[in-house]
């Protein structure tokens, strides 16, 4: 398949999202955005040999191509509304392209997020970039740097369930489960817009608990204070993995697409599935404690060029 066929067969399907003026087939996409709101941008590569192996599923591969975007964007209290995709590939095989356009618009459709548009190109290896707008009303996105001393540090859903999903993957053993949490992660779309105008400062949980967490701090300014054993953690985890795996997957393993947020508790009142883990303090670090002592976590977080 020549590049222009790729597009059309793979590529171009039809769009209902509203504020589509013209999507795929000119030279740009022509967008028409809501009054009243900002845009948030978003952009993340996926690529072969870094972020999956050479031989995972298509369709999972694109499903998480768009599901990291998704999260970035539910960090921001935003809503998704279109993307565009640059897709570097070596020869592969219709079957492959398939399978990966399937994955890509499963994700998308959860949220009713378009396809306008994109690049494809011929490469040694896969590389999936995903570019995606979302809106939020204006002057509410939620940003890293508004952390106010006193806040309670919250995390939603639990954490640790990609790490433990992936350690299950390369042992061969199954747990439907944390494999999936791994394979098909679930941006907190829908969450990160009931936070807007509630919390304070906001991160998604991708690089592992610890890592995020500093980097909300770091923009705040702030400190805080974390209660290991309050970490919420799935059952699956529980019973899959003794005390020492599962806090090391849940502090420091990332891929969860949590969110991690602070706010006052009265402002958070009545939303479900959240858990309070700590404090920010006026401190200019962040302190583990496990039942009161203090602990030690290395942030092992992922970093390129390292
Ligand atoms: P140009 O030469 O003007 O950059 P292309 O020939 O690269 O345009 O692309 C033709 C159309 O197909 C454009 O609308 C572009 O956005 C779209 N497109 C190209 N690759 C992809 C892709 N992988 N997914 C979605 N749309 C794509
Ligand atoms: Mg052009």
């Amino acid at each position: 398949v020549d590049e222009f066929e790729l597009i059309n067969r793979f590529f171009d399907r039809p769009v209902t999202t509203p504020g589509v003026v013209t999507g795929i087939g000119d030279d740009g996409a022509v967008l028409e955005p809501e009054p009243g709101r900002d845009q948030v941008q978003v952009i993340d590569s996926l690529v072969e040999g870094v972020h999956f192996p050479a031989d995972s599923n298509a369709a999972d591969i694109g499903y998480r191509a768009v599901a990291v975007n998704l999260s970035d964007i539910a960090a921001m209290g935003a809503r998704p509304r279109w993307m565009t995709l640059a897709l570097t590939l070596p020869q592969k095989d219709a079957q492959w392209l398939a399978d990966f356009a399937d994955g890509l618009f499963e994700a998308a459709a959860e949220f009713d997020v378009a396809l306008v548009g994109g690049d494809t190109t011929s490469g040694d290896a896969v590389v999936a970039t995903v570019h995606m707008t979302g809106e939020v009303e204006e002057g509410k996105a939620l940003l890293r740097s508004g952390a106010q001393v006193g806040d309670t540090i919250f995390v939603t859903g639990t954490v640790g369930d990609a790490a433990a999903g992936l350690d299950l993957l390369r042992r061969g053993v199954h747990d439907n489960f944390l494999i999936n949490r791994v394979l098909r992660p679930s941006a907190r779309i829908d969450m990160g817009c009931s936070l807007v105008g509630r919390a304070s400062a906001a991160i998604d949980v991708s690089d592992g608990l610890i890592g995020d967490l500093k980097k909300l701090l770091d923009a705040s300014g702030v400190g805080g204070e974390l209660d290991v054993e309050r970490v919420p953690m799935s059952d699956a985890v529980k019973s899959c993995f003794d005390e020492a795996d599962r806090i090391g997957f849940a502090l420091t393993g990332g891929d969860d697409y949590e969110l991690c947020f602070t706010a006052t508790p009265d402002a958070v009142e009545g939303i479900a599935d959240i858990t309070a883990v700590g404090r920010i303090t006026d401190g200019n670090e962040l302190v583990c404690r496990q039942d009161g002592d203090i602990v030690e976590y290395e942030d092992s977080g992922y970093r390129h060029f390292q």
